[in-house]
């Protein structure tokens, strides 16, 4: 039987928003989000992006935080308290910046890392990105929609980082329904060149038109690890985007490597970083194609070493079936066509697949191709994108290496 769905009162407690009783539990568990099933009152006058404080049905209070219409209608900022601390979103940032420096992620080799992960930041709603002196900004929630001058300006207190510019990039991530119309735009300096340091290896990077904040920083680590397997080794790096895995693979001493992404951006992209870091270097190449067709059509047992990093197959809960079946295809292709002896590095960024199922759908490409298939490591997300451990939501990216005989 369906039960009606909740509809919130109207209440005139100015800036509170009252819980049904009972629904508090999660909060009290400091877990971010406030769903709008749980929601007795709000404010008769409430805006999107609203700062709130949140009450359970007794109005005692749980905590401070931006609200916004549909399903999440409340992330909360700081818990127990019905008003931010001043200065609240410096002391955040500052925050986040001591841990990434105590990580060992700011050095003179390295430039290039996330500030804020949002909910992994206590700042939910917000992504920055630091590539050199510039910030790249990212909202999520109208709430740090109109916070953005403020966190921007923040940004250029933090002591030791010296960020002089901070680029505004929310023309795709903000609710369309809210009606924000953001500008991609300089909120503070303006663009003065774009080569950001990774490991000693240098990246240019597109905040401007490229995806994201431009880069995917997550991926460090990960092509770290690559680096070390690289060596005498021909690599095919599949969705390739800037070509970060393909850089390291070079220097990782690969006999040859070829890099795949199906848009011709990033195909140039790719170019531009190879030739930045290894110019003229004939051990590279660049295919602008589908990974799929070219998988299909490639030679068998021409690479001992793959890189499969696709876009996340399944975006959200109701696509997870046909994810899944996406993961599989693409896993088996690259099973049937590597070479005896070879690795395989296979990701998955998508937050509604869990490990185990990504596991599961490449153990079944691995046993339908009758290889014989060990796991050597089991990758994640780097410690610049932390996750609250009351929020699980926020662990999405997880790998496997793979030795395929
Ligand atoms: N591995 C990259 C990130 C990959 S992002 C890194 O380390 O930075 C995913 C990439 O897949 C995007 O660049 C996108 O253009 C590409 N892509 C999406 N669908 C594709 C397809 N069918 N074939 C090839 N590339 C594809």
């Amino acid at each position: 039987m369906k039960t009606k769905p909740h509809t919130p009162q109207k209440s005139d407690e100015k800036g509170v928003i009252r819980l049904r009783p009972g629904k508090e539990e999660s909060l009290l568990r400091h877990h971010p989000w406030v769903f709008s099933g749980a929601i007795a009152t709000l404010p008769a006058d409430i805006e999107e992006g609203d700062t709130v404080t949140v009450t359970d049905s007794q109005g005692n209070v749980l905590g401070t935080g931006h609200f916004q219409i549909g399903s999440i209608s409340v992330r909360i900022l700081e818990f127990g308290t019905d008003t931010l601390p001043e200065d609240f979103y410096f002391k955040r940032l500052l925050s986040a910046y001591t841990l990434r420096r105590s990580l060992g992620l700011i050095r003179s080799d390295n430039d290039c890392f996330r500030l804020v992960h949002g909910e992994g930041d206590f700042l939910p709603g917000l992504i920055v990105d630091i590539y050199g002196d510039t910030a790249v900004m990212q909202a999520h929630s109208p709430g740090m929609h109109f916070a953005r001058r403020v966190i921007a300006e923040a940004l250029t207190r933090l002591p030791e980082a010296r960020i002089r510019n901070v680029y505004y990039k929310s023309e795709t991530t903000l609710p369309y329904k809210a009606g924000l119309d953001p500008e991609n735009e300089y909120l503070v300096g303006s663009y003065d060149g774009n080569i950001a340091t990774e490991n000693g290896l240098q990246f240019n990077i597109d905040w401007l038109k490229g995806q994201k904040t431009g880069f995917f920083v997550d991926q460090r680590e990960n092509r770290s690890l690559l680096e070390k397997f690289a060596e005498g080794r021909t690599v095919l790096n599949m969705f390739c985007y800037t070509g970060g895995f393909s850089v390291y693979a070079m220097r990782g001493g690969a006999v040859s490597v070829d890099s795949v992404d199906s848009s011709t951006k990033a195909a140039a992209l790719t170019d531009a970083n190879i030739a930045l870091n290894f110019p003229g270097d004939p051990r590279h190449r660049t295919y602008a194609e589908d990974a799929f067709k070219f998988l299909a059509d490639m030679p068998g047992d021409k690479y001992d070493l793959i890189v499969l990093d696709p876009p996340a197959f399944a975006k959200h809960r109701g696509a997870i079936k046909n994810g899944l079946i996406g993961y599989r295809k693409l896993n088996a292709k690259a099973f049937e066509k590597i070479k005896s002896g070879g690795i395989l590095f296979t990701f998955s960024c998508s937050q509604a697949i869990s490990r185990d199922m990504f596991r599961m759908a490449v153990f079944t490409a691995a046993a339908r191709s009758g290889r014989k298939v060990r796991i050597l490591h089991q990758l994640s997300q780097p410690a610049d994108h932390p996750i609250d451990i009351s929020h699980p939501e926020g662990e999405y990216l997880k790998g496997l290496v793979l030795y395929v005989e």
